[in-house]
């Protein structure tokens, strides 16, 4: 593999086993390793832990760039997965604080809290997760784990069923062609209508959002992927009692989900699902995505 990264020092806070695999891809392309609340990487002698985040800024090796989880950070800025149990970490003021203003900070997705701290502090923000080239490769094992849901909770195969796909962005286009993979018949809906001149290409029944009625509604399962409130209640009063609802948009989804248990339908908010369904694969299109994004930021700065 090519060291695109010598010398580069990216410091790692936290993560899942998405981020243990990105470490090791990042350090096998020659990236000097520091990460926080990971346990240590034996035989990688460019991978090595910080023991405290202590109070002082000598506390943290002088690193280039910073990298936070997919999984980001909970509301107070609190990065919601870390390896190592008992270990916290904050991206706030103080932590911030410690960094040499444009330091680039990558991260799944920045929350208010964050992003206020990080604009206070000078530190650069890079949105990981709404980078084209990661939330599209990141689209094939979201697909799988949402089709391994339904797989887990039809009692029918997903050969020859009605899948309904709301939103035909990079998850609902690969899920339309996943699906007629397996032998379903596909309706796809959006509001786009380019997108849906490309399902229809794809030879799915395409259907403008806003003409979604009881007809397109018959189905066996619906995924979807509008992140706003789309199966309102008077679209819910229109599906079959069988209907299981896979809901993948990013909290709060885009289902009335009390509408949904009023009516007596099974709908399911799947987040999180690249890390849930294939880890791995999914640690290593960050570290096959991020060093181009790295080298760009550096380049800039
Ligand atoms: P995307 O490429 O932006 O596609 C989103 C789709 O939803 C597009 O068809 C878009 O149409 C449509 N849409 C957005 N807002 C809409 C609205 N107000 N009304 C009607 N249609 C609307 O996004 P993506 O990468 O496919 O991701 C889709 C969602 O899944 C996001 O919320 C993302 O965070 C989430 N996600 C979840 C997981 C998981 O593990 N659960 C994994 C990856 C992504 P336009 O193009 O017309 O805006």
């Amino acid at each position: 593999m090519q060291a695109t990264l010598a010398g580069i020092r990216i410091l790692v806070l936290g993560g899942d086993q998405r981020e243990i695999e990105m470490v090791k891809c990042l350090a096998r392309q020659g990236g000097e390793i520091y990460t926080v609340g990971h346990r240590p990487y034996p035989g990688h002698d460019n991978i090595l832990q910080v023991e405290s985040l202590g109070p002082f800024p000598e506390a943290i090796p002088k690193v280039d760039v910073i990298i936070a989880p997919m999984s980001h950070t909970d509301s107070t800025g609190k990065v919601r997965a870390v390896p190592e149990e008992g270990v916290t970490i904050r991206l706030d003021d103080v932590f911030l604080q410690r960094f040499p203003p444009g330091t680039p900070l990558f991260i799944g997705k920045a929350l208010p809290i964050v992003k206020e701290a990080a604009k206070r502090r000078g530190i650069r923000l890079f949105e990981t997760a709404e980078d084209d080239e990661i939330a599209i490769l990141n689209s094939i094992p979201t697909a799988e784990g949402a089709i391994q849901i339904a797989m887990e909770e039809l009692p029918i195969t997903l050969h020859g069923s009605r899948s309904l796909v709301l939103g035909l962005g990079r998850c609902g286009l690969t899920l339309v062609r996943v699906l007629q993979g397996l032998g379903a018949e596909v309706i796809a809906a959006a509001r786009n209508r380019a997108q849906l001149a490309r399902a229809a290409e794809m030879g799915a029944e395409a259907v403008p959002l806003e003409e979604l009625g009881e007809a397109a509604l018959a189905v066996d399962v619906v995924f979807n992927t509008i992140p706003a409130l789309v199966l309102t209640r008077e679209l819910l009063e229109k599906m079959p009692k069988e209907v299981l609802i896979i809901d993948i948009a990013s909290s709060p989804g885009g289902v009335d989900f009390e509408a949904a248990a009023d009516l007596g339908l099974k709908g399911i908010l799947a987040p999180g699902l690249p890390g849930k369904a294939a880890p791995v694969t999914a640690g290593r299109i960050l570290g096959k995505c991020l060093p181009r994004m790295i080298l760009s930021a550096l380049s800039k700065h």
